[in-house]
């Protein structure tokens, strides 16, 4: 199938992505920084917090937890984020350049099967420190021959500079222009591979065209609501000051309903806690309606459930868990995305496919045979154990295997046989979709 022929000449040279020491260089300069600052600005947002709390009330967990990520002075992304070894969390595109390289062949591959468009664009909402960006652009310049006759650009959404400024280091060599008069873009740049690169704050900002969206652990750093079923009916979650502990935050309940309570709860809800990501249904609604009109694909990866669980707010400081309401600013704060949620505010523009495993979307992905081919170009036992290291962390079940999923928007008309149109008794199949089709690489 042509998957395997994409997959062989596009991991024909066999590169590895980077010296490890490059790596360690850039995470250790931004990480000595955080630390620094970790001392002293946890107060600033505590106090901020507080005083506002004392002021006018309690507020919602969402808009806490936006506060507390990406407020403009001492956000927890705003200053940085502590991605990497060095800072608070690991991602898999951080872990293993199979990760990028392998979503890069499946936007190829979806290029191909909607008739190879003369332009797209490739969006990442929330790039982080942009490694899976520049792995996905590694696989674009290894297909350059396959591409040379499309117009590719890339646009990432952003809303951390500090953030921004990493990105452009790795993916441009840091040379970028600020403000750029000729388009809606705070920050515009060349790829060292030679294509261009623009920042925005918001997916609205985002030209319209043919476009292919990523969204990595994104949607799980948006502010979400939680909902707890009492004796009275739905309450709202909220933060409050601890009136008996100084400088110290604490969970109250909304003494009657919210317009969120009457808002986001479902009549025919059973669970007895809810969380709701309302900034999560918009974007899903802006990407579909999108695609819808302008064409493309959209894959989101991350960990979540199907509108099962229900507490899943926590925090990580140091690669550990961390109170979610202490020192806010200083440590991620995340809750699992509701992938029936994200689903229902489609509604129906688009086809979607998923959640499936990420063990089984890399798996049907070919992840075996990248491995293997590395392996076999890896002369060093270091290099041999890293690589079988981390692709254990991607696909065992205990690790990241099991509770990261990937979920893909598609335009209708992709599912569907041309011939069906037609002759709707057809029983031809539509090209599969890479990843969601076990059958491709087999
Ligand atoms: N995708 C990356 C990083 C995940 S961390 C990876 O997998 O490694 C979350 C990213 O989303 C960070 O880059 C953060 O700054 C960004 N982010 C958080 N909230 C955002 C918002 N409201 N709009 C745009 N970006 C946001």
């Amino acid at each position: 199938p042509f998957c395997r022929s994409l997959f062989t000449a596009a991991f024909g040279l066999a590169g590895r992505r980077r010296l490890p020491c490059h790596h360690a260089l850039i995470s250790s300069g931004a990480g000595g920084q955080a630390e620094t600052e970790k001392t002293t600005a946890p107060t600033a947002m505590l106090r901020h917090l507080l005083l506002k709390l004392r002021a006018t009330g309690p507020v919602t967990v969402a808009e806490y937890m936006r506060e507390a990520l990406t407020n403009p002075g001492q956000g927890y992304y705003t200053r940085g984020g502590g991605i990497g070894e060095s800072g608070d969390f690991v991602t898999s595109p951080e872990i293993s350049q199979i990760f990028g390289e392998l979503i890069g062949i499946w936007y190829i591959s979806e290029w191909i099967a909607m008739g190879k468009p003369k332009a797209f664009q490739l969006v990442e909402l929330g790039p982080g420190r942009g490694t899976l960006t520049d792995d996905i652009l590694r696989v674009f310049n290894q297909l350059a021959s396959l591409l040379s006759k499309c117009d590719v650009s890339i646009h990432l959404v952003e809303v951390s500079p500090k953030l921004s400024k990493t990105q452009a280091l790795i993916l441009t060599g840091g040379k970028v222009q600020s403000n750029p008069e000729d388009s809606s873009a705070y920050m515009k740049a060349v790829s060292k591979t030679g294509i261009p690169i623009f920042w925005y704050r918001d997916i609205q900002d985002v030209p319209p065209g043919y476009s292919f969206y990523l969204a990595h652990e994104f949607f799980d750093a948006l502010p979400i609501h939680k909902f707890q079923r009492t004796e009275k009916g739905w309450r709202e979650v909220l933060v409050d000051a601890d009136p008996e502990v100084p400088d110290q935050l604490r969970f109250v309940l909304s003494p009657s309903s919210t317009p969120a309570t009457e808002n986001f709860i479902q009549p025919e809800e059973r669970r007895d806690h809810v969380e709701v990501c309302p900034e999560a249904g918009v974007i899903i609604q802006r990407l579909a309606c999108r695609i819808e009109k302008d064409g493309g694909a959209a894959l989101v990866a991350d960990y979540g459930h199907d509108g099962t669980k229900m507490d899943t707010f926590r925090g990580f400081r140091n690669h550990k868990p961390h109170d979610v309401l202490k020192a806010p600013g200083t440590a991620d704060l995340t809750a699992d995305v509701d992938f029936s949620y994200l689903r229902k505010m489609i509604q129906g523009r688009t086809a979607t496919l998923g959640p499936i495993k990420q063990r089984e979307f890399l798996k049907n992905m070919g992840i075996d045979l990248r491995l293997q081919v590395l392996l076999q170009n890896s002369h060093d036992t270091q290099t041999r154990e890293q690589l079988l290291h981390s692709y254990d962390m991607l696909m065992n079940p205990e690790k990241m295997g099991d509770c990261f999923n990937f979920f893909a928007l598609l335009p209708h008309h992709r599912l569907l046989h041309p011939d069906k149109k037609h002759k709707p008794e057809s029983k031809a199949p539509v090209a599969p979709v890479a990843g969601f089709d076990e059958l491709l690489l087999k």
